[in-house]
């Protein structure tokens, strides 16, 4: 029993956040049967049901937050997002297929298009009365968008642009909606007018009639079963010289005169392409959002049925032990349940960026820069925690996880591919490298000389101090004789800090120094150089990932009211701090971060950090919020406990009847005659 106690109303209003009106709305449509996934499905079965779901969303009223009023929305960004997070409980099918049509093709249009565009068509998108695909990925180009093949080259005597594939590869591959049931898409393609490359813009083209049958010059495939996620109908489009009117090209960011005059408030084609594929960032929040609530989900799953699942007598010849009771255990789901606290955290603070930003409130290019570098670090590693969450719970679970039933199996498949749409994590990461490289760099721009010879200076003092025995032996002076005292100083939120962030600050100041050689270089020479240095980049986005969401579950600390909560939570949060550091604890002993001394001090507090931490797991993850009818896994719901309970009772009675078969090896050695060998 825990002297201290969570108060799990508190904690569950805190994780709802500024949201929750929207959150609790989606929720309650979640818990009604019609939105489970029904696990007897074939693909085309899944596909028409998880549509259906779409139109109960849109009848609801829910779905349309983030699009102007006058088209049925509430022009209301950040409470769209949340209220689609949780849509991944019913089906993370149903959530991507909402995601396509509202979050990318008709954002597309919202984002992209102009007044004439929402009028001509947000009230049929909105309305599903057209059904769309975003058709940005080509099978030779997903991650690098700019290199796309398919052109729209514009015709001014028709006053058309010609939407063409040119080639087998640059067919648009694995779009949401293309398989069956897209009445149009919004293409991606390189305008090209005058004989001059403008670079990727966007077009609205009809690609089916009423029928669904294929407009003349469009042809289609299937992408077919898929990992997961099959209850959206992803396929393939072709365009043999498709014409649409010159007004189709979703024009807010460039234009094209009668003429064929190429215009655009944004001069540099470099800065154009990423203004638009900004515009996009909502998928990647989202994205965010949703795996989230998935692994919140699974630790919810796992650690209720691993606080009533027992296996193997420990101590007692009578009683068994309960597997959450089992240090290794709690190893392995208590750090996750901690780094999905600091994601929900850090995902509140991103959506809170987005609002900002798209609702107008401060919409500036360096809030926009931010908020992508945000989304870009969360989604690459939320995506990455969710799925290895959600493999723990299954193994946590054991053989009942591995059941449909208890929906952790089709959680996995489904999100296995966050990891990869939206962004790939891996190229994500590097952006988000890049991104403080330049922030760094713009520091010390303007040729401000005695700035950086003091910070030249400043950093080889800090490489002498940090890596010479001399520091490490200082270090160790400090904490030696002490296991307490270095331990002690683990749990300090400044101590914390200062090895989370520092490590942040010494990783970029390395990679500036080692990549400033390819400034100057040539090109072949510089992409060497910045190769060589690609994994120390991607590790780069991991540790300032890292660092955001410890900030911002420090932040959330400070507005617990609740003593005991406040105290469970700073639990918590160390927990994650110091899991955190321990991960790359080579890093901080080969950088002289930390001295050998402290370093073993770390797994042990780790583990007191479990021991206090178990007799509140349960209320951790009750604090959700996700209810039997949310989670729809009967291991979950109490089963466990009342077939535990069952065999209990079963074993007393035996006892107290005095007709319990007495075990062979608790009968006297010598009553037992060795067999002899013959
Ligand atoms: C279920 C699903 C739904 C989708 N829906 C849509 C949709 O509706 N619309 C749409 O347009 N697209 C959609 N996509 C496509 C998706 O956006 C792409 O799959 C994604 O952008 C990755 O592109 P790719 O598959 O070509 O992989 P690639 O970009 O080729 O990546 C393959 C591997 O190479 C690595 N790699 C690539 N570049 C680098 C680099 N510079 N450095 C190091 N490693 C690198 C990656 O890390 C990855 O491991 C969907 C995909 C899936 C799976």
């Amino acid at each position: 029993m825990s002297a201290v106690a969570v108060d799990v109303d508190t904690l569950h209003r805190l994780l709802l956040g500024r949201w929750a009106e929207e959150r609790l709305f989606t929720r309650e449509l979640v818990r009604d049967p019609r939105f489970g996934r029904d696990l007897s499905l074939g693909m085309p079965q899944h596909r028409e049901r998880v549509l259906e779901q779409l139109r109960m969303i849109v009848a609801s009223g829910g779905g349309l937050r983030a699009f102007p009023k006058r088209f049925g929305g509430e022009d209301d960004p950040g409470g769209n997002v949340a209220a689609y997070e949780d849509l991944v409980l019913a089906d993370p099918s149903l959530q991507i297929k909402a995601g396509v049509q509202f979050g990318l093709f008709g954002a597309a249009v919202l984002q992209l298009g102009t007044a004439e565009h929402h009028d001509r068509w947000l009230n049929a998108i909105t309305s599903l009365d057209v059904l769309g695909a975003f058709a940005m990925t080509e099978t030779g180009h997903g991650s690098d968008v700019a290199s796309i093949a398919t052109t729209a080259t514009y015709d001014p005597a028709a006053e058309e642009f010609v939407i063409h594939t040119p080639f087998r590869a640059a067919w648009k591959d694995y779009l949401g909606n293309a398989a069956v049931h897209a009445a149009a898409a919004v293409v991606f393609a390189q305008l090209i007018s005058a004989g001059v490359n403008h670079g990727v813009h966007c077009f609205y083209v009809p690609i089916r009639d009423g029928e669904g049958r294929f407009l003349p010059g469009i042809t289609g495939e299937d992408d077919g079963l898929k990992g997961g996620l099959n209850g959206i109908d992803n396929g393939r489009l072709c365009f043999d010289q498709v014409r649409v009117p010159r007004n189709n090209l979703l024009n807010r960011y460039g234009d094209v005169a009668a003429d064929g005059t190429y215009s655009s408030l944004i001069a540099s084609p470099g800065r154009r392409f990423f203004t638009m594929l900004g515009t996009l960032v909502q998928g990647r929040v989202s994205l965010d959002g949703a795996v989230t609530s998935a692994a919140k989900a699974g630790l919810a799953i796992a650690v209720r049925y691993g606080n009533e699942r027992r296996q193997f007598a420990g101590a007692s010849d009578v009683e068994e032990v309960t597997i959450l009771d089992y240090q290794e255990h709690q190893r392995r789901l208590l750090p996750l349940l901690a780094a999905t606290y600091a994601q929900a955290f850090a995902h509140e603070e991103l959506l809170t960026l987005f609002e900002i930003v798209f609702s107008g409130v401060a919409d500036s290019e360096v809030n926009r820069e931010g908020l992508e570098t945000m989304a870009a670090a969360m989604k690459a590693t939320s995506t990455w925690l969710a799925v290895e969450v959600l493999q723990t719970a299954r193994e946590a679970c054991g053989g009942q996880g591995y059941l449909a039933e208890n929906r952790i199996v089709g959680l996995r498949a489904d999100l296995d591919v966050y990891v990869t749409f939206e962004g790939d994590n891996t190229v994500l990461l590097q952006l988000v490298a890049k991104r403080l490289l330049a922030d760094y760099n713009r520091e010390f721009a303007h040729g401000d000389m005695p700035g950086v010879a003091r910070y030249v200076a400043s950093r080889a003092t800090d490489a002498t101090l940090h890596r010479t025995p001399l520091y490490r032996m200082a270090e160790s002076l400090r904490d030696a004789g002490s296991h307490r005292r270095a331990a002690g100083q683990l749990r300090e939120a400044a101590v914390q800090r200062e090895l989370l962030r520092e490590r942040v600050e010494a990783m970029v100041a390395d990679l500036a120094a080692a990549l400033r050689p390819a400034t100057r270089a040539p090109r072949d020479k510089a992409a060497e150089i910045v190769n060589q240095h690609q994994h120390e980049l991607v590790e780069l986005g991991k540790a300032h990932a890292d660092y955001v969401r410890w900030r911002a579950f420090t932040k959330a600390l400070a507005t617990i009211e609740d003593p005991d909560t406040r105290r469970v939570l700073t639990w918590l949060r160390d927990l994650y701090g110091l899991t955190t550091i321990e991960k790359n604890l080579a890093w901080y002993l080969v950088n002289g971060r930390i001295s050998s001394q402290r370093a073993r001090t770390l797994s042990s507090y780790v583990n007191r950090l479990l021991v206090r931490l178990r007799p509140h797991a349960v209320d951790l993850v009750d604090a959700f919020g996700y209810d039997d009818a949310m989670l729809r896994a009967p291991i979950a719901s109490g089963a466990e406990a009342v077939r535990q309970e069952e065999a209990r009772a079963y074993h007393r009675r035996l006892r107290a009847s005095g007709d319990a078969p007495i075990p062979e090896k608790s009968l006297a050695a010598k009553s037992l005659k060795p067999a002899k060998a013959s």
